[in-house]
Parts: C-alpha cells; structure tokens; sequence
C-alpha cells in the first residue's frame, strides 16, 4: 500500500480498503525502522499524525471525498508549523517552535491531508547534496553511500523510501528539481509566485518557489491543487487564476513542439544521463510531438548570476537571526555586540556565512553596480532567451543534473557543489515552471529529465509529464534496499 500513488491512496481509503489512521501508522512504522539510516526526517509527529488521521476517517465516514484527505504527507523543515519545530536545518532554529502555519501547510491541513513530520534539508536550503544541514546529510534510499541532492533531500528520500506518500520542498535554483532526480521521483517547481511563501522561510525571496515532491505528475497536478493560489498575506503571490491541474493531464501531445537546448546537451553531460534522456524523447516522438533543437545563449552565465543574487538576497534575509527574536543565543554575552556576534559566528554553519559574506561584499556601495547590478541585467537576458524560445517551441527538455547521485562527501569544493544547478537555475532567475521526473536508471541509480514551460503553463508541463508515465513505468522503480516488506 505505502508504495502507492497519491491517487492510487485516495481510491484505497475511499473504497474502504484502509483506513487514514492504518495508512498513517504504516508510513510511521516505516519511518521508525529507516530513519535511522536515511536521516529523511527532523521532526516525526506521530501523535498528531494519527489524530489528524483519526478525524480524516470519520469525516471520510461522513460523506467527505476531498482529494488529499486522509493523506500522509511530509514537509520540508522550512515551512513554519504551529506547534512543531521548524529548524530551516540550522542550528541557529534548531529548538525554534512557530506561533502560526505557513500558507502551504494550512491549505494541506484544509485540504485534511496528514503531516507525518518534518523533512532534513542544507541549512537554510543552500546546498545540492544535503551535506550542509546541521543535523547531518540524509542519504540516498537508492545507494546510502550516495547523496540524495538538495537542498530539499529529505524530502524527496523520504518520498522515495515510501516514508511518506508526498511531501513539500522548495526550490531556489533547483532543489525540488535536482533530489527528485538524485531520489527518482517526481519534483515539480511552479512558477513564481504561484503558491505562497507566507511562512515559509527565506533564502532568496526573488527566487524561491514551493513545490511538491511526490510519485507522479498527477501526484504533483493533486498537491498543486492545494498549495496553488493567490495569497493576500505574501505580496509577491500572484494575482492568476487557478486551474484544476488534474484537468488537463490527458491531453494529446500530437503536434507538440519540444526544444531541445544544445547547451544542455553538451560537453559535461555523462553519456548515461544523455541516453535516458534521449530515450525517453523517442517516447514522445511517438506520441505525436516534434524535437526541435533551440539555443539558450546565456545559459552558461547562470550560475554566476544566480550566486551574486541569491547571496545578496540571503544576506538581507538572514539579518533576522540575531539571537534576540528566535532560536539559538549564545551563552553568557558579554555585551550587546558580543551576543550578535557569538549567536551567529556558533548558530550558523560555513555555508551559511560564506553565502552572508559574498552577499553582503556583493550589496556594499562600490560594488553594487558591479555585481548585483550586472546580475539583474544577465537575469532579463536569461528571461529573454526563454521568451524567443517558447515563441517557437511549447515546452523544453533536457537532463536536471549532468550526471546521477554522487557520493556523500565527493564534492568539497563550493564551486563543484555550485554547478550542480547548471541546468535549473536558470528557470528560477527567469521565474518560470520546472520539473524533473525519472526516465532511467544508470548503474543502479536514477536519472531525472528536466521539463520546463512558458509563465504559468503548470497545466502544461504536468500534461506533458503525465503522458510520458502513462506510456512508461520509470516512476513505479523502487529504491531496491527499502522494498521489503510490502
Ligand atoms: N544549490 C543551490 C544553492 O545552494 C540551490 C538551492 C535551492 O534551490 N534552494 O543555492
């Protein structure tokens, strides 16, 4: 049962074939017996988990069929929640308890849907690996000596283990994106200011976008459902209609125009990788759609941008956490200056302050224009390429990582870890919808394809990314180590 989709439960707990409280106890027992090992979870709620679970069944009793309800789910450690820890993976929060819900999980607990817990994360989402959360790196539930990429790797590890049947992340420059493909599930990242950020912790507000994690693009077009729409109380929330996301999910690709960007088929993409992904195109050749190959010219500028931008951003952001209004203190300040200083020299992890130093250089008068500056124009031409190229094509298609899952301290060098994104980042400096979905399996371990469309075409992309899992089984591939018992 646990193995099963989000639209595979609903009909199980609508037929009577398990109840929400049997289901949830299931995903508990699971995370008790492999969380040891995993590290996919912060925080279980357990007792919680089975009251909601309770109430979902006697609402259910009374008639109620909402989609999510009953549902277990997991959220990503960066979304405040009353009454349970939120430690954003830093010791700085690491004993921070919210006084509210952030929007996301309020629609969840509307929607009746189950948290289960908290997910591991980088410490405040800056990382590809995991490795940065202070209370340690989560492991791939495919190979344990292997990271589960990040920052929301906990998240999509506990997804893929079946610790949970979905789960929150949030994506910056491609941490939805890049676990789902490391963990082989589905990861889908709306455009920006598609769902709320209210409560949920910021690292770089211009660039950060939640998302759900889950089995299946109609998984993901459900949880959409749920966490999409304007929101008064986050004033960069858009203003756009809600669709019905399952709505559209079998439409024909017949006539569909597919670019495919040469950047990202180029020097630096392992050849498994590529062969998937490729594979997976003939899949859509024969259902009717059109390769097209396009140019994304400033593609390889990036990176760059993005780590003057996000650091500038963070660096502002994260001004807050000074020991006084939340979390860790240091012990025994002498004085005021002292108490700064300590809270945040011992609450914050290298990462963290490397990211704070190069925004706050980055943001100093003299530099401004140099940098930030420069990086907001290379944003518009980033922005401008995609525009040309959805003139053209309806969607674009290429790997989310240039290589599958590496191993857990493989990469220590800051840049190393920083070109992790070079496919993604570019579609959150251009604020558009993204996603990765699992189309092979390379020496044992999966590979995501990276799916992008024009503003607000979630609809689109789910469609898109439906039709491929109907016609093929990549997303039902289970990490072999945490299958037993089912
Ligand atoms: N890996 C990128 C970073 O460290 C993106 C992280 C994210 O999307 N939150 O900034």
């Amino acid at each position: 049962m646990i193995e099963k989709t989000v639209a595979e439960l609903y009909s199980a707990l609508n037929s009577g074939e398990i109840s929400s409280v049997e289901l949830t106890q299931a995903y508990l027992d699971r995370i008790n017996r492999y969380n040891e090992t995993l590290n996919a979870f912060i925080t279980v709620s357990d007792e919680s988990a089975l009251s909601k679970a309770k109430q979902a069944d006697a609402l259910r009793a009374k008639g109620d069929s909402s989609p999510l309800l009953g549902i277990p789910l997991a959220h990503k450690d960066i979304f405040c929640t009353e009454g349970v820890k939120t430690t954003c993976g830093s010791k700085i929060l690491h004993n921070f308890i919210s006084p509210y819900d952030a929007t996301v999980v309020t629609r969840f607990n509307d929607a009746g849907a189950v948290m289960l817990g908290k997910t591991n994360m980088d410490e405040f989402a800056m990382g590809s690996s995991n490795e940065t959360s202070y209370f340690g790196p989560v492991r791939n539930p495919w190979d344990t000596e292997r990271v589960p990429g990040g920052s929301s790797g906990g998240s999509a590890a506990a997804v893929a283990a079946d610790l949970c049947a979905m789960a929150t992340g949030t994506d910056t420059g491609g941490s939805i994106r890049q676990p789902a493909a490391f963990c082989g599930v589905t990861g889908f990242k709306p455009s920006y200011g598609r769902i709320s950020r209210w409560g949920m912790i910021a690292f770089a507000s211009s660039l950060d976008q939640a998302g759900p994690i889950c089995k299946s693009a109609e998984d993901a077009a459900l949880m959409l459902n749920a966490m999409a729409g304007l929101d008064t109380k986050d004033s960069t929330s858009a203003d756009v209609d809600v669709e019905d996301y399952t709505a559209g999910l079998d439409n024909s690709l017949e006539g569909l125009r597919i670019g495919l960007p040469r950047q990202h088929f180029a020097e630096g993409l392992s050849a498994d990788v590529e062969q998937a992904v490729r594979d997976a195109l003939r899949v859509y050749e024969k259902l009717g759609a059109e390769l097209v190959d396009i140019d994304l010219p400033n593609n390889h500028l990036s990176v760059s941008a993005y780590y003057v931008v996000a650091p500038a951003e963070a660096s502002a952001n994260l001004s807050r956490f000074d020991g006084v209004r939340y979390g860790y203190r240091c012990e025994d300040p002498v004085d005021l200056e002292d108490m700064y200083k300590r809270t945040r020299s011992e609450g914050f992890g290298e990462e963290v302050k490397r990211r704070i130093m190069v925004g706050t250089y980055a943001l100093s008068a003299g530099f401004y224009d140099a940098y930030y500056r420069k990086a907001q124009k290379i944003r518009r031409l980033i922005k401008n390429d995609f525009d040309a190229a959805f003139k053209d094509v309806d969607i674009i298609i290429g790997p989310t990582s240039p290589h599958t899952a590496f191993k857990l301290g493989a990469k220590t060098d800051p840049v190393a870890m920083y070109l992790e994104d070079i496919y993604t980042i570019a579609v959150n400096l251009a604020g558009l919808p993204g996603m990765s979905v699992p189309v092979g399996l390379a020496d044992g371990l999966p590979v995501g394809m990276h799916m992008v469309a024009s503003d607000f075409a979630e609809a689109k992309l789910l469609n898109v990314a439906h039709q491929f899992q109907k016609n093929t089984d990549w997303h039902r591939q289970r990490a072999t180590a945490f299958t037993e018992g089912q």
